[in-house]
């Protein structure tokens, strides 16, 4: 039944470039469809789950395995509408789906090679719900909120309330929506994010938040990653048509080459890119697309044609620095192992992932890696990384670990078990159980459940296919 509809939808779907106007919910939806139904080599829709009223936060996914994820193609996202009010960033993503399926299509190098070395992942409105309620004033508020009235990007756990001593709320209180992109960040191990937003024209980076502690600088909250966040920042903002001069909306500040650190611009708790940084190891940017919160529609040709260089040069950025697998003694690529750069101290280290996976996005110069897993030595290799981007490509590098003799290894750090406990209860890691600074680490995140990821992904993928199947009965109708 659904194969039949699929087939007579690739002789509807017209091929014309897709209008410049505001799509309401549904008609994204119908096109997500579309787009899907005529081109199933390279796309993938799939629900994240339900907002509050129910309406579906639908991702299409681009690639050339754009179901799964293939070892060594780095995992990539762009989320829009967080602020259902802030809606430019709804239209920029579809244009750029577009694009980007035009573009292979037609076989255009820039098309090809993006989708040939990355997973691209679009989540064109994570709040529909505050899209249909918002009004299309360019500075109100009116519909920046979710059905109940919470600000998505104040909904998430926070690294530094922990150390204030703050309750964190448990997940079972938190939003739909936010609980939906959690989800989402444990089932995929990505690489680079951006999360858009209209009312200003900034790139900002982590951190929103601090606990006054080291990390604040000069007024900023600096995270270890800092150097690598500002080139992000800038990649974006020097692509960007205005955006680099720093030029100021009629109602926010300058800002120096466009770009800003969260937290000197105005802190924030609950964020959605700490949240991103911090437990899931994906670098997120927060990009302030458009002074006007609600473009007039006759602008919004212009307004693509500003952001079009800089939604794919910043995709190109997840091919900085360096990628590989970690393998342990037998020759098996390893879950959980940590994988740390010297002068990089993150909150939660970095881990390799299902597929016994690391990336690590770095500019290039010469760095220290150490590598730690459970009954094998610990690993330091200096590694001199090149330019990525140009080439589409990290550079690639595996690490090998070494057994320790089997009299020496504690029965604890068996490391051919995965931990039950671990994997059942993947928010409550301790990730460090001494010094004092077991009480100022948060509990990690990862996106390492292989069993609940499991069950989560099947369940999940007969909701959607059941999902289309009334979409599409419903277009046809
Ligand atoms: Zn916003």
């Amino acid at each position: 039944m659904s194969s039949l509809l699929l087939f007579l939808f690739l002789f509807l779907t017209p091929s014309s470039p897709l209008e410049f106007r505001y799509h309401n919910n549904r008609e994204i939806q119908q096109y997500l469809v579309e787009i899907n139904a005529s081109n199933p080599d390279i796309s993938h829709l799939y629900s994240i789950g339900p907002s509050v009223r129910g309406q579906e936060l639908w991702v299409l996914a681009l690639g050339l395995s754009p179901h799964r994820h293939t070892v060594g193609i780095p995992e990539f996202k762009y989320v829009a509408n967080m602020h259902g009010n802030e809606v430019l960033g709804r239209v920029l993503l579809l244009q750029l789906i577009d694009d980007f399926v035009r573009g292979y299509r037609n076989n255009e190098g820039w098309s090809v090679k993006l989708l040939n070395s990355t997973r691209i992942h679009i989540l064109p409105t994570m709040n529909p719900d505050g899209f249909d309620e918002s009004d299309t004033d360019c500075l109100f508020s009116q519909g920046r909120a979710n059905y109940n009235g919470v600000d998505l990007n104040r909904n998430f756990p926070d690294a530094f309330a922990g150390l204030r001593k703050q309750p964190q709320l448990e997940e079972s209180r938190r939003e739909a929506e936010v609980r939906a992109v959690i989800g989402w960040l444990r089932m995929e191990s990505f690489v680079l994010s951006a999360n858009l937003h209209g009312g200003a024209l900034v790139a900002s980076y982590p951190y929103d938040n601090s606990n006054g502690g080291s990390e604040l600088v000069g007024g900023a909250s600096v995270s270890p990653d800092d150097d690598v966040f500002n080139h992000l920042a800038k990649v974006y903002s020097h692509n960007h048509a205005s955006m680099h001069s720093g030029e100021q909306c009629r109602d926010s500040r300058p800002f120096l080459e466009g770009v800003t650190n969260g937290y000197l611009w105005y802190p924030i708790s609950g964020g959605m890119q700490d949240y991103n940084y911090v437990w899931a190891q994906c670098l997120e940017l927060t990009l302030e697309v458009s002074c006007c919160k609600f473009p007039p529609q006759n602008q919004l040709p212009a307004l693509w044609t500003e952001n079009r260089k800089s939604l794919l040069a910043f995709i190109m950025q997840i091919h900085l620095g360096v990628k590989g697998r970690v393998f342990d003694g037998s020759d098996v690529p390893v879950q959980n192992a940590v994988v740390e750069v010297k002068g990089r101290s993150n909150m939660c280290p970095f881990r390799t992932d299902k597929h016994g996976e690391y990336y690590r996005l770095l500019l290039p110069g010469e760095y220290v890696f150490t590598v730690t897993y459970p009954g094998h030595k610990v690993l330091t290799e200096t590694l001199n990384v090149p330019h990525g981007p140009d080439q589409y490509s990290a550079m690639k590098h595996d690490f090998m670990l070494r057994q320790i003799p089997a009299t020496t290894v504690s029965p604890q750090a068996n490391p051919t078990k995965a931990n039950p406990t671990r994997a059942n209860t993947p928010e409550a890691i301790p990730i460090k159980a001494n010094s004092t600074e077991a009480n100022l680490t948060p509990s990690c995140n990862y996106t390492l459940n292989l069993e609940a990821g499991a069950s989560r992904s099947s369940w999940t993928g007969l909701c959607v296919s059941l999902g289309l199947v009334v979409v599409l009965l419903s277009l046809v109708s």
